[in-house]
């Protein structure tokens, strides 16, 4: 037998060739869209089509959903940190924010990461595999229904580097703002990136509207590639070459992500190498006090050194500002409830 397709992860003329390829008439393809739509996850629901297509569609196809294995409320800000499961037993984390203006969602794109940075707690749980379209779907389907809420922006920043699963991801990006489905528009989307040069390239050929957040954490390469790997594949150079690029394509400004470490890229010093490469560049830095990861030894900047840097910065034209940590109670740095979970011996 065929291996069943997923058919969340189609786009509606997908879907309609898929329906009129088992011998069904095109409105078949409408109507099963229209409930995939409304977030219905089961076949028999679909009232509307004869029980012998959901028999059939049951056999050839599947809906992805994520199930809540964990939920962890912070006692502070109401953050919610999910741990979801998939039906092959794999589980990412998603870490659901009630701001202003409304809810966001920082959702995984693969469950682990190759890129092995040495901060992350996604980096030391090794890789097993990438996201479909319909699985990075799913968790904001899931919090959505868990929390009774409609979610307006969405962050790629949870486990995984998404251009390490670019053609998921970009289909992703083509789903998530349909209209008649989740209808989050591209510029409410966040995608952040540890500097993958080409794929920066590419994606801004593309020339979505989505806001591109590139991991930088140190002021050159030799800092960055103790902590990154990336950067002795793809160099600082070439990296900010490759924002530039991505700028004058989109007419959107790059973020740029600065974790602070104590003793390692926090200095002043650091801070006006940063700001020299940064100076006349269309972005913007949002500083992060590192967030401890067991086992790394990695400690925090004090307050008083996270805005001596962005005032550093600031002499120099670049914003920068020192983000505030939500959740800092229920483990919301991505990977970490993962980690702790797999270490505990459970998924
Ligand atoms: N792989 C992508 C997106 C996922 S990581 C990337 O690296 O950009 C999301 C963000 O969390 C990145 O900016 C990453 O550098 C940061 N991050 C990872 N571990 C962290 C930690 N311990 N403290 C602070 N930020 C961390
Ligand atoms: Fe992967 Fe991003 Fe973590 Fe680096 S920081 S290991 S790229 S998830």
């Amino acid at each position: 037998m065929d291996t069943p397709v997923d058919i969340k992860s189609l786009t509606p003329a997908e879907l309609t060739e898929f329906v009129v390829g088992l011998g069904y008439p095109r409105f078949r393809g409408s109507q099963i869209l229209g409930w995939l739509q409304k977030g219905v996850n089961d076949f028999d629901e679909m009232c509307n089509l004869p029980v012998e297509i959901r028999n059939r569609l049951k056999t050839s196809c599947y809906i992805s959903v994520a199930t809540i294995e964990k939920k962890q409320v912070s006692r502070y800000d109401k953050t919610v940190k999910y741990l979801f499961s998939f039906p092959d037993g794999e589980c990412v984390e998603s870490v659901l924010m009630q701001y202003r203006h409304g809810y966001s969602i920082c959702i995984s794109t693969q469950v682990g990461c190759k890129m092995g940075c040495t901060f992350c707690a996604t980096g030391k749980s090794g890789f097993s595999r990438s996201l479909k379209a319909s699985e990075m779907l799913a968790q904001i389907e899931a919090a959505q229904r868990d929390e009774k809420i409609r979610i307006s922006n969405v962050v790629l920043m949870g486990m995984g580097e998404p251009l390490d699963n670019f053609d998921n991801v970009v289909r992703f990006l083509r789903l998530v703002g349909d209209e008649k489905g989740l209808n989050i528009g591209m510029r409410h989307i966040t995608l952040s990136t540890c500097g993958i040069v080409p794929k920066i390239y590419e994606l801004a050929k593309l020339k979505l509207q989505i806001n591109l957040a590139v991991s930088l954490h140190a002021p050159n390469d030799e800092i960055r590639a103790r902590t990154m790997p990336v950067a002795k594949v793809y160099p600082m150079e070439q990296l900010l070459k490759a924002c530039r690029d991505y700028f004058s394509e989109t007419g959107r400004r790059v973020t740029f992500e600065y974790a602070l470490i104590h003793g390692v890229n926090d200095g002043s010093a650091h801070a006006h190498e940063l700001g020299q490469k940064l100076r006349r560049m269309n972005c913007h830095v949002n500083l992060i006090p590192v967030n401890s990861v067991e086992g790394t030894g990695y400690k925090k900047s004090n307050l008083q050194g996270q805005q001596s840097f962005a005032e550093i910065l600031a002499g120099y034209g670049v914003t920068a500002t020192v983000r505030r940590t939500l959740g800092s109670d229920i483990d919301a740095s991505c990977g970490q409830l993962r980690r702790k979970t797999l270490k505990e011996g459970g998924k």
